[in-house]
């Protein structure tokens, strides 16, 4: 069931869309050469806890999990797509690291996701960041009332493509605010008026996953670790945003 959000929760969802946003980016400016995976998730934790929220993904149990996640944060390095664990891994120059990070908030959630290259970053790592920072530029704009969800997927997928690289396939961006993943599931592909519908008041977090590689996933024995099954690189971004009468609002901004 895809759940509508009221104008009241609406509001406090975009007070602590901004709080996650000046977070996430105060751990990503910390992700540097030599820093443990392990220290930015503590940062993670201690600004949330300072700004009178709490964590989203600490014990939350996605469906499908066998395991409550462990950490606050979630930091996928390289060939990892998503839910990497914080561990004492050390960035290195080069690393293309994903930083994915759920806040609750007066009991709403929001979620955000970011990718940063540590240190100098070649060619290749630079396009696919743009690219995948993009993406979720292209993904929100097709977003108004009306479209469905395969329009918002096959936006993200045609975009990608046309740069020469592709989504993640099997992972994908989904709805959010009363708890952190809600209905509906939003692929970053799709084909035009298939799909649920979308309407003023939805929340939704897009979230491309863009790679070098064909796309295909594998899960690590962690039980949360994506990675590509051709260990190409991949990047991912994500907002929060909501729904409104004529088109959409980012609230993790
Ligand atoms: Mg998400």
């Amino acid at each position: 069931m895809i759940t509508i959000k009221s104008p009241q929760d609406i509001a406090i969802l975009k007070q602590g869309g901004k709080l996650l946003a000046d977070i996430l980016s105060q751990v990503a400016k910390q992700a540097v050469v030599g820093v443990k995976t392990l220290d930015l998730d503590r940062l993670a934790y201690d600004l949330i806890i300072k700004a009178g929220a709490k964590p989203a993904f600490l014990h939350y149990r996605p469906e499908g999990a066998s395991i409550d996640y462990p950490a606050s944060l979630c930091v996928s390095i390289n060939d990892e797509i998503v839910h990497g664990i914080p561990s004492e891994r050390i960035l290195k120059t080069g690393d293309v690291v994903g930083l994915d990070l759920g806040l609750e908030y007066q009991d709403l959630f929001t979620d955000m996701a970011v990718t940063v290259v540590i240190g100098q970053a070649s060619q290749e790592d630079k396009k696919l960041v743009s690219v995948a920072r993009q993406a979720l530029e292209v993904g929100i704009g097709a977003i108004k009332p009306g479209v469905t969800v395969g329009d918002i997927g096959l936006a993200i997928e045609g975009f990608v493509k046309k740069q020469g690289l592709n989504v993640v396939r099997g992972l994908a961006g989904h709805g959010v605010g009363y708890a952190p993943h809600e209905d509906p599931f939003i692929p970053n592909y799709g084909r035009a008026g298939e799909g649920e519908k979308i309407e003023p008041g939805m929340v939704l977090a897009i979230e491309p996953m863009v790679t070098a590689g064909k796309g295909a996933i594998r899960l690590l024995a962690d039980g949360y670790t994506f990675v590509t099954k051709d260990r190409q690189r991949s990047s991912h971004f994500e907002h929060t945003v909501v729904v409104t009468k004529t088109g959409v609002e980012i609230l993790t901004k």
